[in-house]
């Protein structure tokens, strides 16, 4: 059989393209090399923050607030309980760090946030520490404080996506390595470790196994990061409150350091911890060939830089970790388009490490896009359309 569509790579963008084509009526067949929700790729560890207003620019809002409406119209569809949107917090003060290059981080969301006429407050350190107490802000950090920010979860956002997808008909093949493409006359051509399909049009989603099936020169500098997480304990029940989500909203923070740190609320009680990290884009790593434990002088190193100064009330006792992978470009920004030398493929990279909050709305759009529909906006994420 020909399909309208086969995707290839089912985690975030994946699995929400394969809802979206079969919400659609399309036949699709989505495949991957594992079994997602899985924790190789770059999309485990419960949390992802969402934020509409993005210090990474102002041209991701449209994605975010479609997403935010698909989000909730899958919690409808499935039951399940995806977002919540508890509020999201940026802090800088004078001395900061950059967010994936990017200094000016808290006022490109100011930005983001008034040119989408979303509410927000901003706060000097006193006031923010007597509402939101577990952050120790110094009196003169700025703080940006929306309500439309929150966090996502995302294995049971690929989880429920990829059952609707199911449920509706799509072809869902697990444990499955696609090999290769190739494009012929009317159609493109998918050889696995288990067959050859073909569809209409190929998207192809392998996050950080990208660089596997694309040409290195159409994603000049595409790189895979290794990140690592870690949940810390809270130091004692007292403090477990201050950690809950209605007091404590997901943040990034530019700190006087090398890197920012982000962080979630406590999603468990104490000894499930409270989840802060940081991120780094120097070292490269090979997906197949990496270490995915995270070592105890990792933990220490990003307890004593980027927890203990800032959240006195969170242990040294590192009590989950995780390792995850961003897929990056030197600009930092999406590439979601055609391939531009075979036109039934689409390719789409949400690098950089905030692509899950959109992916929604990504699914959406390469859904549309290959069925011939009207989608939104995308060409800022063109293979051409790079930053100089
Ligand atoms: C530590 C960390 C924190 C982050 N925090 C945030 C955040 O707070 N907010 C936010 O919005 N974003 C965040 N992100 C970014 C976001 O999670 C990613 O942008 C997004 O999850 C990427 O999704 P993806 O579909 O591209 O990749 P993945 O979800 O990794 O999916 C790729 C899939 O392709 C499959 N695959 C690969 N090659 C093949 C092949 N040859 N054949 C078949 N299948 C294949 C893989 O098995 C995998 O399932 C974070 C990322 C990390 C790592």
């Amino acid at each position: 059989m020909e399909f309208d569509a086969i995707v290839i790579g089912l985690g975030a963008m994946g699995s929400a393209a394969s809802y979206q084509f079969a919400k659609r009526g399309a036949r699709i067949l989505g495949i991957d090399r594992y079994a997602p929700p899985h924790k190789l790729g770059s999309t485990h560890g419960e949390s992802r923050i969402t934020r509409v207003a993005c210090g990474e620019g102002l041209e991701y809002t449209p994605l975010a607030l479609r997403s935010n409406v698909l989000w909730r119209e899958i919690e409808r569809e499935s039951a399940a309980n995806l977002l919540t949107q508890n509020g999201f917090v940026s802090i800088a003060g004078k001395k900061r760090a950059s967010k994936a290059g990017n200094a000016e981080f808290l006022e490109v969301t100011i930005a983001a946030a008034k040119a989408a006429g979303i509410e927000y407050e901003i706060l000097e350190g006193r006031e923010f520490r007597k509402r939101f107490p577990a952050f120790n802000v110094k009196d003169e950090d700025v703080i940006y404080f929306d309500r439309v920010g929150g966090f996502l979860k995302p294995e049971a956002c690929v989880e429920t996506q990829l059952r609707l997808a199911r449920h509706l008909g799509a072809e869902i093949r697990l444990n499955e390595q696609a090999l290769s493409f190739e494009e012929t006359g009317g159609d493109v051509r998918v050889k696995t470790s288990a067959g050859v399909y073909s569809a209409k049009t190929l998207i192809v989603c392998a996050g950080p196994w990208l660089p596997e099936l694309i040409e290195p020169k159409l994603m000049p500098g595409l790189k895979v990061t290794r990140q690592i997480v870690c949940w810390f304990r809270v130091k004692d029940s007292a403090r477990l409150e201050d950690f809950q989500p209605d007091r404590f909203p997901p943040f990034v923070w530019q700190v006087p350091a090398e890197q920012i740190s982000y962080g979630f609320p406590a999603l468990g009680g104490r000894e499930e911890g409270v989840k802060i990290s940081t991120e780094q884009y120097d070292v490269a790593v090979d997906p197949d060939h990496m270490e995915r434990t995270v070592a105890a002088a990792e933990q220490a190193a990003l307890y004593e830089e980027y927890v203990a100064p800032y959240f006195p009330g969170l242990d040294r006792a590192c009590v989950r970790s995780d390792v995850c992978l961003y897929t990056s470009v030197p600009d930092s920004r999406f590439v979601i388009d055609r391939h531009p030398d075979h036109r039934r493929v689409i390719v789409a990279s949400p690098c950089s490490g905030h692509g899950f909050k959109h992916s929604a709305a990504i699914g959406e759009a390469l859904a549309q896009m290959a069925l011939g529909e009207p989608h939104l906006d995308l060409s800022a994420f063109r293979f051409a359309a790079r930053r100089p």
